[in-house]
This record gives structure tokens, sequence and C-alpha cells, in this order.
């Protein structure tokens, strides 16, 4: 196998994402390995769902932060036949009373603070807009408008496509026994400067090999080695 300096397994949507990303950000020598079809795997059954309203601040951040890139995904993946398939149907979420109710009051009322749209609807109007629910014993509903769903395929292959352009090798992996120790030779995966394996469970062999050591940072903190992780994403920095 060629040295590449960027190794990413899996194409899903954060493997294809991780590779457009890459290669936006300059990096010249970027392999992608998969071993089926881009999408295939938990991307293609999610519901896309998009939205602000999260309980943990963090996440509000920075499902507002991608906002932009979905409502102008062409251009943000420079592609103008690129579509994520947006629809903005609004979301909405509602309580009734008890022990759920303050947790929502207070993540709407934060929305409110960092200045996203956030409305409180009574019955009839939540009615309205969704009249196959029954809101009976509904004590808070909150509607997010600008909020709906994409399409996490069409998601995946638009950055898949965008990284191939900017010059991401894409190699298909198939074989009978699909195991990710296939589709690498250690010296290879030695000589990568970050192999980033967002689908990888914990006990894959591959993390065994000789050479390489797992990364200690903990999920969503920033990582002794300087790299920061994401939260789906587990990443393996090379010994020099
Ligand atoms: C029913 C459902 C609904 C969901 N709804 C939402 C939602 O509304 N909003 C939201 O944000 N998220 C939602 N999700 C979660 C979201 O779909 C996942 O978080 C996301 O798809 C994960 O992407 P991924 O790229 O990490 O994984 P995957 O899409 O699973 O990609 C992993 C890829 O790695 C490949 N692979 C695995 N092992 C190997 C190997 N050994 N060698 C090479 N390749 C390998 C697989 O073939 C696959 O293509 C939903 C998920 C499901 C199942």
């Amino acid at each position: 196998m060629s040295h590449y300096d960027f190794i990413v397994i899996g194409a899903g949507v954060i493997g294809a994402s991780v590779a457009h990303h890459l290669a936006a950000l300059g990096a010249q020598s970027v392999l992608v390995i998969e071993r089926g079809t881009i999408g295939a795997g938990t991307t293609s059954q999610s519901s896309g769902l998009l939205r602000t309203h999260y309980s943990v601040r963090q996440n509000v951040e920075l499902a507002r932060s991608s906002w932009w890139a979905f409502n102008n995904f062409a251009e943000y993946v420079g592609d103008d036949e690129a579509s994520c398939g947006l629809v903005k149907c609004g979301y909405l979420i509602c309580a009734p009373e008890g022990d759920k109710l303050d947790p929502l009051r207070a993540s709407l009322a934060a929305q409110q603070d960092m200045d996203i749209e956030v409305q409180l609807l009574d019955k009839v109007e939540a009615h309205e807009r969704l009249p196959i629910a029954n809101f009976d014993d509904a004590a808070l509903i909150g509607f997010e408008p600008e909020a709906g769903f994409a399409d996490a395929y069409l998601v995946a292959t638009g950055f898949a496509r965008s990284a191939r352009r900017r010059g991401v090798k894409m190699r298909n992996v198939i074989s009978r026994r699909q195991r990710p120790e296939v589709a690498f030779d250690a010296p290879s995966a030695r000589s990568a400067r970050l192999v980033v394996a967002p689908a990888a469970p914990e006990d894959w062999p591959w993390f065994r090999i000789a050479g390489t050591r797992r990364c200690r940072g903990s999920q969503q903190s920033r990582c002794p080695e300087g790299i920061l992780c994401c939260h789906a994403t587990r990443c393996v920095p090379v010994q020099p």
C-alpha cells in the first residue's frame, strides 16, 4: 500500500466529511477506505433531523455553527450540483407537567438567550401545525421554525464527491471477513500522520498494530497529543 498522510476508515457521513475537510484545508495525501458503499452504514438510516434544540450548550453551538453549511450546501462543498436535501419543516417539542418540564423550559430559554428563534405555542397553535398529535397534556410547547431535516446519504455523497475532486483517494475494500486489518498493512498505517476511524469499535485488533497507540484524549476534549477529538471519532496518532 502507498504512503498516505491521512487515512480515514469508513465513508459514512463522518468519514466523508473528515475527508472533505482535510482536503479543503489543504491536505495533499488522504485515503478513505470503505468496506461497502458510501453512506451505506447508519448514515443511510438516519432521520437527518437538523435542529439547534439540545440540552447541552456546546451541542447548541455546534448545531448552530453547522447551519450555514446545510443552508448553502452547494456553496459549502463547492459543487453546483450538490444538495443536502434540506426541508425546513420546523421542530416541535413539548413536555407535560412533571420532571421533564423544567429541563425543557431551561433549554428553550438557553436557545433564546443565544438569539435562536424559538416560539412558545399554545395547544391550538401546536395542533394546527401538527394535526395528528394530541397536545391535551402538554404543559409547554416549543417550536423552532428554522429547523427541519436533510438527507444524510446526500450529505455523505456530496462530501465524498467533493473530497475526490480535491484529490482524496477512495478505496473500496470488500473482503469475506470484512475485518479492518485486511484493509491495512502495518507499515502504511505506521507511516500515516493520522488515522481517523469513525466506525471503529473499541476492540478492533487494528488498534493494536505495533508502533501505533490509541489517542488517550477523552471524547469531546482536547487530546494530549494535540489532536482535537470529536464525539464520533477516534484518532490514532502514530509514534514518531
Ligand atoms: C434510525 C436512525 C436515525 C437517526 N437519526 C438521526 C438524526 O435524526 N439526526 C442525527 O444527527 N443523527 C441521526 N442518526 C445518527 C446518524 O445516522 C449517525 O450518527 C451517523 O450516520 C454516523 O455516521 P458515521 O459516518 O460515523 O457511521 P456510518 O454511517 O455507520 O459509517 C461507517 C462506515 O464505515 C464502514 N466500515 C465499517 N467497518 C469498516 C471496516 N472494517 N473497513 C472499512 N470500512 C468500514 C461502513 O461500511 C460504513 O460505511 C440516526 C441513526 C439511525 C440508525
